[in-house]
């Protein structure tokens, strides 16, 4: 070997080694999907892009579809490269996608990639089967599929379609959330009963529940016309290669972002992403997570504005 044949190889080998430790601090690439919803969807992504960028593993972007009702050619511009993502995020609940995003998204998820759903996410693209199954559970009748609760010893008890609740929730309040798989990477250390900020309650959420690990549940008090069981806020499913993270909670409707600023739903948010891109959880448990009976929610004013 020539001497410069030496150290162009020596060149290389310093790229490769400068590349791989590159990557190892490389940031997660989030995509969030916005734009319908019936829910405020802008202050909702605001807040959640800036828990994840703060997070410092994040670099976060933003798709918006078209509004509602828009033409076939305003969806043409509604072109989300997911491949440039290792997770995508779904505050959406609204129309239909055009079927190349939806089977992208499929193929993405097949491939390896992650999703999360948050709060009113899981309402949305009922006839979309494959959708159905990386959600396990979505705001459906109680003819769309079975039900999933969590007796008191953490049990699964599912009831088939047909019988029992579909979908609803009470009143807000705010609800003691029961952490059921506390050596899951996206639970672990976090305190077995927390105190959720005043939320709505999902609850009777259908559908095929394939595959389906439960990681939160809260107890759905008749008091708050609730359903008297433990039902799933937080789970997990397998799609493909890929991973789904679920959890319903967020609720955010103009100056209510109470529940979107609480540190256990933002917690949840972080950790769920982290593990649906990587299949591991590097971020800690904050110090201000909420305990058995303290809320902690991060004031409005360090939450983010949907302009920032
Ligand atoms: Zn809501």
């Amino acid at each position: 070997m020539t001497r410069r044949r030496a150290s162009l190889s020596l060149g290389i080998l310093a790229c490769l080694l400068v590349g791989t430790v590159t990557h190892a601090a490389e940031k997660v690439r989030v995509l969030v999907i916005d734009g319908q919803n019936n829910h405020t969807w802008a202050p909702m992504t605001a807040i959640m892009k800036k828990a994840l960028t703060d997070s410092g593993r994040f670099d976060v972007s933003v798709a918006t579809t078209p509004p509602k009702g828009s033409k076939g050619e305003e969806w043409d511009a509604f072109a989300p490269q997911f491949d440039r993502y290792d997770v995508v995020v779904s505050n959406y609940n609204g129309e239909r996608w055009p079927e190349r995003v939806e089977k992208q998204l499929e193929a993405y998820l097949k491939k390896g990639g992650g999703l999360v759903n948050v709060h009113a996410a899981n309402n949305a693209f009922e006839p979309w089967d494959e959708f159905n199954k990386m959600i396990g559970l979505g705001w459906r009748k109680n003819s769309f599929g079975d039900r999933i609760t969590l007796d008191n010893e953490g049990k699964v008890v599912r009831t088939p379609k047909g019988e029992g609740l579909g979908a609803g929730h009470g009143p807000q309040h705010a609800y003691k959330v029961t952490i059921q798989k506390p050596d899951h990477p996206i639970t672990r250390g976090i305190p077995r009963v927390w105190v959720h900020s005043k939320d709505e309650l999902y609850q009777g959420q259908r559908g095929p529940a394939e595959n389906m690990e439960v990681l939160a549940t809260a107890f759905a008090s008749p008091d708050y016309k609730g359903s008297g069981t433990n039902e799933p806020i937080a789970w997990v499913i397998p799609y493909g290669r890929g991973r789904v993270f679920t959890t319903v909670l967020g609720h955010t409707m103009n100056e209510e972002t109470v529940a979107a600023r609480c540190v256990g739903f933002l917690t949840l948010l972080t950790r769920g992403t982290e593990w649906a891109a990587t299949g591991k959880v590097t971020l800690p448990v904050p110090a201000n997570f909420p305990t058995e009976t303290e809320e902690s929610v991060i004031p409005e004013s360090k939450a983010a504005t949907p302009s920032s």
